[in-house]
């Protein structure tokens, strides 16, 4: 597989809406710092907007019955504590470079200032490989007229890679372009994907990194359900244990026709052997006691 996987070490740079979307690329981010690649996160947004559950449950109380303390909780308060969540989660994961550029969310708006910041951010951290959330001609889903922040961020990153790429008189940076680019597409559908990475051996930091964001009211067995149940499903499809979802944003360019150790050893298995790589060998002496009695 050398020649699929460059020997290079790379610099990987994830540009997200908020600081929860960040958590649908930490175990590939993850895989990257264990092979001694460089990891960047940053996080376009506050965050402020998103996922307020207090506040949400607060409001849908009689105004008498409401906790001042939560209706007027200031937003700098809140998405401190989102910033902090984010952190922690991309610690689990060897992730010491997360970057929050403080944006106001829901709506995200574009403009000139920060295609510019999000440009010079490419051109500080140089990336090799920049993930960021999927465009909205490649979502499926029906048409809408923006208003989604992360559809929007994937507009101003693509705008940014525009300035960031060229020179310009000026301008301090230094034009920088990425070597590849892919979506961090969790919502897309399964046949639509181009790369699954297997993740499984993250399960538990990808659950503590799912519960580490309290203010969404996530709690373990929250967390373990929902690792399991989407990222499994992922993993499910990908032939392994739990799976991460990407789309290619350009093409790759290589001498031989990608093919990996996990295409190989899915495509040989029998349908079972599938199943048991994806669940893991615990199953097995049950499964072949049934295959053999029949019953
Ligand atoms: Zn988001």
């Amino acid at each position: 597989m050398k020649w699929l996987q460059t020997t290079e070490k790379v610099q990987l740079l994830g540009i997200f809406a908020h600081p929860h979307d960040l958590t649908h690329a930490l175990g590939t981010m993850g895989n990257h710092i264990d092979n001694g690649d460089g990891v960047t996160v940053a996080i376009l947004t506050d965050g402020g907007g998103t996922h307020n559950e207090r506040l949400f449950e607060e409001l849908r109380k009689d105004a008498s019955e409401r906790d001042a303390g939560v209706t007027e909780q200031q937003r700098q308060e809140y998405t401190e504590q989102k910033y902090d969540e984010a952190r922690h989660a991309c610690s689990l994961f060897g992730i010491d470079d997360v970057r929050f550029m403080g944006y106001p969310d829901k709506p995200l708006r574009s403009s000139d200032e920060i295609v510019d910041a999000v440009a010079d951010l490419i051109c500080d951290v140089k990336p090799d490989v920049l993930i960021t959330e999927v465009p909205e001609k490649q979502t499926r889903s029906r048409t809408v007229s923006g208003g989604d922040d992360h559809t929007m961020t994937a507009a101003i990153v693509n705008n940014a890679l525009v300035v960031a790429s060229h020179p310009r008189q000026g301008q301090k940076r230094v034009p920088h372009k990425p070597a590849r680019i892919y979506y961090c597409a969790p919502s897309e559908p399964n046949d639509e994907i181009d790369v699954y990475v297997d993740i499984s051996k993250w399960e538990e930091q990808r659950i503590e990194a799912e519960m580490s964001y309290k203010s969404q009211g996530h709690t373990r067995a929250y967390a373990r359900q929902r690792i399991m149940r989407n990222y499994g499903h992922y993993g499910w499809c990908a032939g392994v244990n739990l799976a991460e979802k990407f789309l290619r944003g350009n093409a790759n360019v290589t001498s031989l026709l990608p093919v990996t150790d996990l295409d190989l050893r899915n495509s040989k298995g029998s349908g079972i052997d599938r199943a048991l790589s994806v669940m893991g060998d615990d199953y097995r002496k049950d499964v072949e006691e049934t295959i053999r009695t029949g019953s």
